[in-house]
């Protein structure tokens, strides 16, 4: 707080040339938010107080095995930024989760509302867990007691979950009710993603792949190329890059490889998506899957194609294969999926990166209408919500495009200088409060 009252005159941004840390996402997030800065000149308080999260939670979760032994788990909730109003940002459920993963999804989240200009700040929530070899009882136990250790940070008006990566509707569902139980009455609104059967929004599920597929059309548009026929590549295939192959492929675009955890599948004849969709439906994932040759999670990525969708994990595009990207487009529906060190790297070979804060920016988007649909007790129709997103992603991206074009720099940046003014604008309207 005294560094606030007393700016000082010298800004310490940290060498934009040093990535020794290039796998920890926070450095990752800071690296662009320092170039951003600079370029913006952002006041040396103003940088100051968004280089650091408002608060984070960190809590202990004691669960009952179905064995019958008892297991701590341990959660995590960073309110990353609230000045544009209540927090917003899923939570995941992973046995990688790191605090300083969870802060730069908080702070990416900050970001990805202010690029779209929704009325909502930025947070994100992690419990270290492997979800994959727990039962649906051990999972349910989890997110109530995670729900009841962070209860002091939730609410519609100041932090909203939504899904995230091995979370879903049910998880939700399981909060949503701990929170009510806890504050005495039902609130929808104090998470999104929820099943429409209890407030959930018409075309959330589809949301971040669609935003994927129309800032996807957009590029290409830019780019003068057509819809029809683009080869894509998609790397994940849970509810981001499933549904934005889904829609591509419905748009005229040519799926060549998918992949998930268990590997990818390659087919130059394109792969069948509604076949994978139903592969994935009926075993959990694509194990098995016989629509094409099988290849390497990393391989698939280098492939040569018209554009490449992350859509898994963080990282995944490094300074150690970037230089081997073959995609015109890379269009980031994972969040954080290229390495700071890397993106220097794409910009030489000129592949044009939508960046995951514009990208993926539809999950929030439509997680927004939801928020506002329960709180006004008023329910939309898909075509309404559908619309109203195809009308935030394009304006948004025209914006961003014209900023890239106006400073000269790639779309990254342009993004970040387009959420950190909106975000630096608000805080110095609202002044620090002493
Ligand atoms: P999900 O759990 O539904 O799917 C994740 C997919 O990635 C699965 O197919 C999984 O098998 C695959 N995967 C995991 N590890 C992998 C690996 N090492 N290599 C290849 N594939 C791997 O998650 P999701 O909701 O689709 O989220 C995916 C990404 O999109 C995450 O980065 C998430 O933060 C981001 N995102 C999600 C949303 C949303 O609305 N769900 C919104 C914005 C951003």
């Amino acid at each position: 707080m005294a560094d606030l009252l007393l700016p000082t005159n010298t800004i310490v941004h940290p060498d934009k040339d040093r990535f020794l840390h290039e796998e920890n996402p926070f450095e990752a997030m800071m690296a662009r938010f320092d170039r951003a800065a600079e370029l913006l000149d952002l006041e040396p308080g103003l940088y100051k107080v968004l280089r650091n999260p408002e608060k984070t939670v960190i809590v202990s979760i004691p669960v009952m095995m179905d064995s019958g032994e008892v297991e701590v788990f341990t959660g995590i909730r960073c309110i990353y930024n609230t000045s544009r109003g209540p927090a917003k940002g899923g939570i995941r459920f992973d046995k990688n989760v790191t605090l300083d993963e969870v802060k730069a999804l908080a702070a990416w989240m900050t970001w990805k509302c202010a690029v779209v200009n929704i009325p909502f700040g930025g947070s994100k929530g992690g419990v270290i867990c492997d979800p994959l070899t727990m039962s649906i009882g051990e999972l349910e136990r989890v997110t109530r007691r995670y729900t009841a250790g962070i209860i002091a940070t939730l609410g519609p008006d100041s932090d909203v979950p939504a899904p995230d990566v091995n979370t879903n509707e049910r998880v939700m569902a399981w909060l949503m009710d701990t929170y009510s139980m806890h504050v005495g009455h039902t609130v929808n609104a104090v998470t999104t993603g929820k099943p429409i059967a209890m407030g959930g929004s018409l075309g959330r599920r589809e949301a971040t792949g669609r935003g994927c597929m129309i800032a996807t059309r957009e590029a290409l548009a830019h780019l003068g190329l057509p819809m029809k026929g683009r080869t894509v590549v998609v790397q994940g295939f849970g509810n981001v890059g499933s549904i934005a192959a889904e829609l591509l492929h419905a748009e005229g675009c040519k799926v060549i490889a998918v992949s998930d955890r268990t590997g990818g599948w390659y087919s130059k004849k394109g792969i069948d998506v509604t076949k994978a969709i139903a592969h994935v439906r009926d075993h959990q994932t694509l194990e098995g899957f016989d629509g094409g040759e099988t290849i390497s999670n990393e391989k698939i990525l280098e492939l040569e194609c018209d554009v490449l969708l992350p859509a898994a994990l963080e990282n995944v595009i490094t300074t150690k294969n970037a230089a081997r990207i073959k995609a015109k487009i890379v269009c980031e529906g994972a969040n954080g999926p290229t390495s700071a060190g890397a993106d220097a790297i794409l910009d030489e070979k000129g592949v044009f990166v939508i960046p995951d804060i514009l990208a993926n920016a539809g999950g929030v988007t439509v997680s927004y209408f939801e928020w506002v649909q329960n709180r006004s007790g008023y329910y939309w129709s898909e075509q309404m919500v559908n619309e109203r997103l195809t009308e935030i992603m394009v304006n948004s991206f025209a914006e961003v495009l014209k900023l890239s074009k106006l400073h000269k720099v790639n779309m990254r940046t342009a993004s970040y200088m387009l959420a950190i003014s909106r975000v630096a604008m608000v805080h110095k309207l609202r002044g620090i409060y002493a």
